[in-house]
C-alpha cells in the first residue's frame, strides 16, 4: 500500500487527487493532509480518510477545524509554514502529492525532496522560481500539469534518450479571451476572465490562463523538468485542450498525448506509475470532430513574451516574474488594476530588477517578499 501526503487537500489538485485515491482505497494510505482556508471541507477529508497527521495555517484555522470535527478526534496538528515543511518531510509517506498554488509550494517541495520522497507536483512556481534547486531531485518527481504529465508519458512511452528531443510542444486553450476584440480586453471583469471554457482550476491559474502567464510558466517549468533550452519549447494554442502536448523526435516523429480535459487522468497517472489502471475518462475521437492549432497572438498575451525574456535571463529574474505574477493577479481578482495591467504590473518588476546570477534559498525567499512588497505598493 502506497502512503500517501497531500498538501492543499482542498484545493482544485487536491480534492482532484482525493476523489482519484477514494476511487482505489485499497491500494493507497492518505497519511497526512494540508490546508489553508477550507476547515469545513478539511474536517469532511479527515472524516472521510482518517490521517494521522494534519497541518492548518494559522492557530485560528486550528480552532475553526476542531469546530467543524464536532468532537471527532483530531489528528495530530501541525501549524503554518513551519508546520507544512515538518509534515512534507517527516510524515509516515511515502509519496507527497503537492496541490499548493502559488511560491509558498517552494519550501515545502524542496523539504519532501530532500527527505527523499517521491513527489507528485502540479506546483509550476517552484520550477519558475528555483529550477536550480530542484534539477538535483528531477528523478523523485512526477509532473500533474497536464501538459507536463503528457509530455512525460510521451517520453516514457518512447523510452528515448533526451538527447533524441527535437521540440517539445505545449497546447495553451487561449483561455476566454482568445476572440475578443484586443481594445475589449482592458475592460473585462473578473468574472468573465475566471470563466474558463474548458478546464476547472484554482483562481490564480484561471486568471494566468487568460492572460497567458500560465503557459509562460509551464514553458519554463518544461526547461527544467525535461532538461532541454527555451527554443525547444513551443506553444501552440489549441482551443479545445484535447491534446495535452506533444514532443517531436529528432527524426521527425511526433507523440502526443490526448485526453479529456480532466486533471484527474494525469493525477491518476502521476499515483500509478509506472502502471496504467482502469479509469473512466475516455475520450471519443470521432466525437472530438475536430482539433484546432494556431500560433498565439503576441499582441494579445504580453505574459508570453515577458516569461520569455525574464527566462532568458535567468538568475533570479524568474523569481521576480513569479511574484509579480501573484501580486498583478490578486489585484486584478481584487478589482485594484485592470486585465491589462497585469503585464504593465509585471514589466514594471522585471525592469527596476537587478538580476542575482545563481541565488540560494535564502535569496530567493527574501527576493520573492520584497517583489511583493514593491508590486503592492504600486496596485494601491
Ligand atoms: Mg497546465
Amino acid at each position: 500500500m502506497k502512503t500517501i501526503s497531500v498538501l492543499g487537500a482542498t484545493g482544485s489538485i487536491g480534492t482532484q487527487t482525493l476523489q482519484v485515491i477514494h476511487t482505489f482505497q485499497e491500494k493507497f494510505r492518505i497519511v497526512a493532509l494540508s490546508a489553508g482556508n477550507n476547515m469545513a471541507l478539511l474536517a469532511e477529508q479527515i472524516r472521510q480518510f482518517q490521517p494521522p497527521q494534519v497541518c492548518v495555517s494559522t492557530p485560528e484555522k486550528a480552532a475553526e477545524l476542531e469546530f467543524f470535527l464536532h468532537g471527532h478526534s483530531l489528528p495530530q496538528l501541525l501549524i503554518g509554514e513551519e508546520g507544512l515543511s515538518e509534515l512534507a518531510q517527516d510524515s509516515a509517506s511515502t509519496c507527497v502529492v503537492v496541490g499548493l498554488s502559488g511560491f509558498k509550494g517552494l519550501v515545502p517541495t524542496l523539504k519532501a525532496l530532500e527527505a527523499g520522497k517521491q513527489v507528485l507536483t502540479a506546483n509550476k512556481e517552484t520550477f519558475v522560481t528555483a529550477g536550480h534547486l530542484i534539477r538535483p531531485f528531477l528523478d523523485q518527481i512526477i509532473p500533474l500539469d497536464s501538459e507536463h504529465s503528457a509530455i512525460f508519458q510521451c517520453l516514457q512511452g518512447c523510452g528515448r534518450p533526451k538527447t533524441e528531443i527535437h521540440k517539445l510542444t505545449l497546447t495553451a486553450s487561449g483561455g476566454p479571451f482568445l476572440n475578443l476584440p484586443l481594445n475589449q480586453l482592458g475592460s473585462v471583469t473578473v468574472a468573465q476572465a475566471l470563466q474558463h471554457p474548458n478546464w476547472s482550476m484554482g483562481n490564480k491559474v484561471t486568471i494566468d490562463s487568460a492572460t497567458m502567464m500560465n503557459k509562460g510558466l509551464e514553458r519554463i517549468e518544461a526547461t527544467v523538468l525535461f532538461q532541454v533550452n527555451l527554443d525547444q519549447v513551443d506553444i501552440v494554442v489549441h482551443p479545445q485542450s484535447i491534446v495535452h502536448s506533444a514532443v517531436s523526435f529528432c527524426d521527425g516523429s511526433m507523440l502526443a498525448q490526448l485526453g479529456l480535459p480532466d486533471m484527474r487522468t494525469p493525477i491518476q497517472y502521476g499515483l500509478t506509475y509506472p502502471e496504467r489502471w482502469s479509469g473512466n475518462l475516455h475520450l471519443d475521437l470521432a466525437a472530438c470532430s475536430r482539433l484546432d492549432f494556431m500560433t498565439p497572438e503576441p499582441e494579445r498575451f504580453p505574459c508570453l513574451a515577458l516569461a520569455e525574456e525574464a527566462a532568458r535571463q535567468g538568475g533570479s529574474m524568474t523569481v521576480v516574474l513569479n511574484a509579480a505574477d501573484e501580486v498583478a493577479v490578486e489585484a486584478f481578482i481584487q478589482g485594484q488594476i485592470s486585465f491589462t495591467e497585469i503585464p504593465k504590473m509585471i514589466e514594471h518588476a522585471l525592469s527596476r530588477h537587478e538580476k542575482i546570477s545563481n541565488p540560494n534559498l535564502q535569496e530567493i525567499i527574501d527576493l520573492d517578499q520584497t517583489t511583493r512588497q514593491q508590486s503592492l505598493l504600486l496596485a494601491r
